[in-house]
């Protein structure tokens, strides 16, 4: 079964993370072994994307959201690097700036959000209006709980508007997460990432997985789906996110937009000119 299948959260399904291992990885065996297959989704999200890019008629929008260290970076890292960096583009939610507050929750997001041909990818998104908002008890209920069908409005807007939507939750266990933790502390490389804050934000954990259950379960809807992906293992998780993005793009039938010109007047009269004059001026040196 594809992981579009697989790892989608169907419209109006109930979510319980629990029962969701995060530690799954199929029947492989080893990053070694997936990695050819990592590698190919990779080179088809690269030829793909140059299509969307030159069809200009589509976009893409990818959601990553996850509890801390559960690797949101690393998806980026790891699978759009080989992208063209003209057309591609990631944009970091953090605390909403006054400029942001004085707005609609949504207005941040709208703003990002791929132009046609672009490709987009929200590490954490608008759907910290249902999350950490929630949590932290920032906002009432009444408001919170409203926001669901104003993001669901939202992503059929873009999606009318030809954006195609993938929104990956990246599901990690509690004791992943205090490794990594633990990495961040004793890897030098790694100890700018650690903060006071992920260990308070942990002990809100029941919290939050409520909060997902109840976001996912809200709003993956036919043109904006949720993918639940186990993301105990990066590189399992590196597999099913490039599989889903690459089948996806694939669906999409992008072609090459025919030429605007008429290329053999080209061929005939402009190009065989100019090789004419080239030729002559080579001579003359
Ligand atoms: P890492 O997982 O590597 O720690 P990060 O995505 O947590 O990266 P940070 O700069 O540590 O990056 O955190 C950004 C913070 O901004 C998060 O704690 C997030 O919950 C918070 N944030 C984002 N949007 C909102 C919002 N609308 N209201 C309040 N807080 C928000
Ligand atoms: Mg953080």
């Amino acid at each position: 079964m594809s992981y579009r299948k697989q790892f989608i959260v169907k419209p109006g399904e109930k979510v319980n993370l629990h029962k969701i291992d995060p530690s799954f990885k199929d029947k492989h065996e080893s990053h070694e072994k997936a990695l050819p297959k990592i590698v190919e989704h990779i080179g088809r999200m690269d030829k793909l994307q140059y299509l969307l890019y030159a069809d200009g008629n589509h976009s893409l929008l990818v959601v990553l959201q996850a509890l801390d260290a559960a690797g949101k970076d690393g998806v980026i890292r790891h699978l759009f690097s080989g992208m063209n960096p003209q057309g591609t583009s990631v944009f970091g939610f953090k605390q909403p700036s006054n400029d942001e507050i004085a707005h609609d929750f949504l207005w941040r997001a709208h703003l990002r959000s791929p132009s046609k041909g672009e490709t987009v990818i929200f590490n954490r998104s608008h759907y910290e209006d249902v999350l950490v908002v929630r949590v932290h008890k920032l906002i009432e209920k009444s408001e919170w709980s409203t926001h669901y069908q104003l993001i669901n409005d939202f992503e059929s807007m873009l999606s009318y508007n030809g954006t195609r939507i993938l929104k990956f939750f990246l599901h990690i266990s509690q004791e992943e997460q205090l490794s990594r933790f633990k990495q961040r502390l004793e890897d030098p490389a790694r100890n700018w990432k650690i903060s006071y804050s992920d260990y308070s934000e942990r002990k809100l954990w029941p919290d939050y997985i409520e909060a997902y259950e109840d976001a996912l379960e809200h709003t993956s809807t036919q043109h904006a789906p949720w993918y639940i992906i186990p993301a105990n293992h990066k590189w399992f998780r590196d597999l099913a996110i490039s599989e889903i993005i690459a089948d996806t793009l694939e669906d999409m039938g992008l072609k090459l937009p025919s030429p605007h010109v008429d290329l053999d007047e080209i061929r005939n009269n402009y190009h065989a000119a100019e090789f004419e004059q080239a030729k002559q001026n080579n001579k003359k040196s």
